[in-house]
C-alpha cells in the first residue's frame, strides 16, 4: 500500500489547491459548513455557480472523456481534487446525481444529438437533472417498476407516462429526470422497461416535496400524470432500460467520495474530554465511554485504510477490490454511531439546534439525519451485504423465482 502521492500526483494536487486557494475560503476548522441559514433553493443555486467555476476552470468533471468536456483524468484525480476542495468552503453538492449517474448514462447510450443538447448545460451547472427510479414498490429491486410508457395512439410519435416515483432526489429544482419505465410487461421484469427524459415543467409531471424530520424536503414524490414524450425523448433502445439503468448506477458506485469526514475520532475525543460522566469526572475516564471511542478510531482508521488500498489500486491503473463496499457498509455505520455519541456526551442539551449550541454541532445535526438516509441510498445495508456475499465471499444467490416469468405474471 503506497501512503504518498506519485510526482504527476502531488503536481495535480498542488494545481488543485492554488486553484482553491484563489476561487474558494479555506475552513477555518474541520467541521465548518458553507453557507449557514441558507435555504435549500439558495443552496441549490450557490451550487450551480460553483459547478460553473469548477468547470471553466477544467475540474467540473475530472474523470470524464475529454470529447464530453471532461479532463479524461483518473479516478485518483478526482479523489485527489475531493481530498483538497473538502478543507474549502464550498456549497453542498447539488450535481452528484446529474454529473455522477444520469448524464454518464445519458452520454453512453443518448443519441448524439441528446448528448450535443445536454451534457454541456449539465457541465456548467445551468440544468439540473434527477432520476426517477425507485417507486413505492420497486426500491431496492427495480425490476418491479410499473410506471408505464405506453404508445400514443393519436397519431403522435411518442409515449404516455403513467406513474408513481418517489424519493427523487432535488425533483422540485431539476430541469429534467431521467425516467424507467414500462413498455412491455409481458417481457420478464427487467427486460420490458425502457428510459426516457422528461421536462420537469411538462404537462402532467407533479412534484410534492417530503418534509424531513430536519426541516429540509431533500426528495419528492414525484406523480406521472399521462405525460407526453415524443419518442426523441427515449434514451437508448425500446426495452433496452435496464442496460441504461445499470450505466447510472455503476457510475454513482465508481464515483467513490471521502465518505469519513476528516477528524471524526479527534472531535469524539474532544467531546469526551468536555463532557461529564455520570459521577462528574470527564466522560473520557468513563470507560465505557473510552470502548465507544476507542471503537470509533479502529472504524475510522479502518476505513482510511480501505480506502489508501483502493486507491493504490486506482493508481495502478487496477480495479479496487471489496473495499468500496465494504467501506459503504461501516462508513455510514460509523458517521451514525458518531452522532449518537455526541448526543449521548451532550446529554439533554442535545435536543438543543445548532442555532443555540453553535456552528460545530450543526455538522453533528446533520450527520444524525443524514446518516440513516446513507444506510439506504445506493444500496441498503442488506442489499450490499448480499453482494458481498455472493460477489466477494462466493456464497450462493439468493433464490430466484421470477426469473423467466412475464413481468404481468408477477404483478
Ligand atoms: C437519501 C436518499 C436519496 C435517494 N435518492 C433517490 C433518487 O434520487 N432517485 C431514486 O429513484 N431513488 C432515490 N432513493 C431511493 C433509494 O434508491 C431506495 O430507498 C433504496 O433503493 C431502497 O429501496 P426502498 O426504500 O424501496 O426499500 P425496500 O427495497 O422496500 O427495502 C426495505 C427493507 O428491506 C430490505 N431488503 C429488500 N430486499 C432485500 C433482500 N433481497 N435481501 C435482504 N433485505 C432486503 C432492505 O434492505 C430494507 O431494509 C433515495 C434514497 C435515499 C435514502
Amino acid at each position: 500500500m503506497d501512503f504518498k502521492d506519485s510526482t504527476p500526483e502531488a503536481a495535480f494536487r498542488a494545481k488543485c489547491r492554488a486553484w482553491l486557494e484563489a476561487n474558494a475560503e479555506r475552513k477555518q476548522r474541520v467541521d465548518e459548513l458553507y453557507g449557514r441559514g441558507l435555504g435549500q433553493a439558495e443552496m441549490v443555486e450557490a451550487s450551480r455557480a460553483w459547478q460553473a467555476c469548477k468547470a471553466h476552470a477544467g475540474f467540473g468533471a475530472i474523470t470524464w472523456d475529454k470529447a464530453l468536456g471532461g479532463l479524461g483524468g483518473t479516478p485518483m484525480q478526482e479523489m485527489i481534487y475531493r481530498e483538497e476542495e473538502g478543507q474549502f468552503l464550498v456549497p453542498r453538492n447539488a450535481f452528484a446525481v446529474s454529473l455522477g449517474m444520469v448524464i454518464p448514462a445519458l452520454a453512453a447510450h443518448g443519441s448524439d444529438a441528446q448528448r450535443a443538447r445536454f451534457v454541456e448545460p449539465a457541465l456548467y451547472g445551468r440544468e439540473l437533472w434527477c432520476q426517477l427510479l425507485s417507486e413505492p414498490d420497486a426500491g431496492s429491486d427495480l425490476g418491479m417498476v410499473r410506471t408505464r410508457a405506453e404508445r400514443c395512439t393519436d397519431g403522435r410519435d411518442g409515449w404516455l407516462l403513467k406513474g408513481q416515483k418517489v424519493w427523487t432526489t432535488y425533483a422540485q429544482f431539476a430541469d429534467f429526470g431521467m425516467v424507467l419505465a414500462r413498455t412491455d410487461p409481458d417481457k420478464p421484469k427487467f427486460d420490458g422497461l425502457t428510459c426516457f427524459y422528461v421536462d420537469m415543467h411538462a404537462a402532467g409531471v407533479e412534484v410534492r416535496p417530503i418534509r424531513q424530520a430536519s426541516g429540509e424536503a431533500e426528495f419528492n414524490e414525484v406523480f406521472l400524470n399521462e405525460v407526453f414524450v415524443p419518442d426523441t425523448q427515449r434514451i437508448g433502445e425500446v426495452c433496452a432500460g435496464w442496460k441504461v439503468t445499470m450505466t447510472a448506477l455503476m457510475s454513482e458506485r465508481l464515483s467513490i467520495g471521502g465518505v469519513i469526514p476528516p477528524g471524526l475520532w479527534q472531535r469524539g475525543l474532544a467531546l469526551m474530554r468536555e463532557a461529564p460522566g455520570f459521577d462528574g469526572a470527564p466522560a473520557i475516564e468513563d470507560g465505557r465511554m473510552r470502548e465507544r471511542l476507542a471503537e470509533l478510531y479502529m472504524n475510522t482508521q479502518g476505513l482510511w485504510l480501505m480506502q489508501a488500498r483502493a486507491l493504490t489500486a486506482l493508481g495502478r491503473g487496477e480495479a479496487p477490490g471489496p473495499e468500496l463496499s465494504v467501506a459503504k457498509i461501516v462508513g455510514a455505520r460509523t458517521l451514525q454511531d458518531f452522532a449518537y455519541l455526541a448526543f449521548d456526551l451532550k446529554g439533554q442539551q442535545s435536543m438543543v439546534t445548532s442555532e443555540l449550541l453553535g456552528d460545530s454541532w450543526s455538522n453533528v445535526e446533520d450527520l444524525w439525519f443524514g446518516a440513516a438516509g446513507m444506510r439506504i441510498a445506493g444500496g441498503t445495508d442488506e442489499i450490499v451485504k448480499n453482494s458481498v456475499g455472493e460477489r466477494v465471499l462466493g456464497l450462493p444467490g439468493e433464490p430466484r423465482t421470477d426469473k423467466g416469468i412475464p413481468f404481468r405474471e408477477l404483478s
